[in-house]
């Protein structure tokens, strides 16, 4: 391993993947590229990009990967990536570049990027949904990722007993509901062809109930959204303050916000992985 080597994050999604690096003035150095259908293919792509970005060689990093994976081996399972089904990522990228890696799923990483450099900073215990094609969810608790017995998927918690029929078999998740797919399913258009404002109140309930779920159970200090769906902005902030509010009697009610990192909470969220996690 590299001992005097760079640290580096690579964020590795359906559609494209990123490789980068902190440049010591608070910002990123980072090199993207289009996910290659096979995961050997992909690999030597992230490997070049590393060596492009850290010529001196990397010691550590931190991988955002597309779920579901399996944190004892290393190994991923993407839904979506069916060409990096069982493939050792951890193995082999700490192989090839000699470098200690650790893993995590997107959400989780990008949770972990929001807490610590986005919108959940300065707080302890803090949740992370990403509402795009689907809903994903992170936890941190004492500014650690919570896995539990295996791991969060506050995507598909109920939120509509009886409602429409979710990707994983049950009916209501929040991810039949308000994520992209689920809208596509429900109305037949994209949310970013829909502008009637009483939709986007109905949108803004269901998911108000799942953040009041998510405030009564964990307390915490901030709810931050993440997505294609934060460019609805105040049209979807203000009502969904308002009613989660409602539903949140006994306890504080959390500062509901939207990533603060946007694009970059998946790649930010890597770095810190590798910086602050002992297996590196
Ligand atoms: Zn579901």
């Amino acid at each position: 391993m590299s001992e005097g080597g760079a640290t580096i994050g690579i964020d590795l999604g359906g559609t494209r993947m990123r490789v980068g690096r902190r440049d010591g003035r608070g910002g990123l150095i980072a090199e993207r590229a289009l996910s290659p259908a096979g995961a050997e293919e992909g690999v030597a792509q992230l490997v070049a990009l590393a060596r492009r970005i850290a010529p001196e060689g990397v010691a550590r990093v931190g991988v955002s990967a597309a779920g579901p994976l399996d944190f004892a081996t290393g190994v991923i399972v993407p839904l979506n990536m069916p060409g990096w089904h069982h493939y050792p990522l951890v193995a082999e990228l700490s192989r090839q570049l000699d470098a200690a890696v650790v893993m995590d799923n997107d959400a989780n990483v990008a949770a972990l990027g929001e807490w610590r450099e986005g919108a959940g900073r300065g707080t302890r215990t803090m949740v992370y949904y990403t509402v795009s094609t689907g809903v994903g969810s992170g936890v941190i608790l004492e500014g650690r990722i919570h896995h539990g017995a295996h791991d969060t998927e506050g995507g598909h918690q109920v939120v509509w007993p009886n409602g429409p029929v979710c990707g994983c078999g049950n009916r209501g998740c929040l991810e039949a509901v308000v994520s992209g797919t689920g809208i596509r399913n429900r109305t037949g258009k994209r949310g970013e062809e829909i502008d009637d404002p009483a939709f986007w109140d109905e949108i803004a309930f269901y998911l108000a109930v799942g953040v009041a779920n998510t405030a009564n159970l964990l307390c915490p200090e901030a709810i931050i959204l993440g997505g294609g769906i934060t460019a609805r902005g105040d049209q979807l902030f203000v009502p969904l303050r308002e009613k989660a509010a409602g539903m949140i009697r006994i306890l504080p009610v959390p500062r509901i916000e939207p990533s603060g990192l946007g694009q970059d909470s998946g790649l930010v969220g890597a770095l810190v992985l590798a910086e602050t996690s002992a297996e590196c």
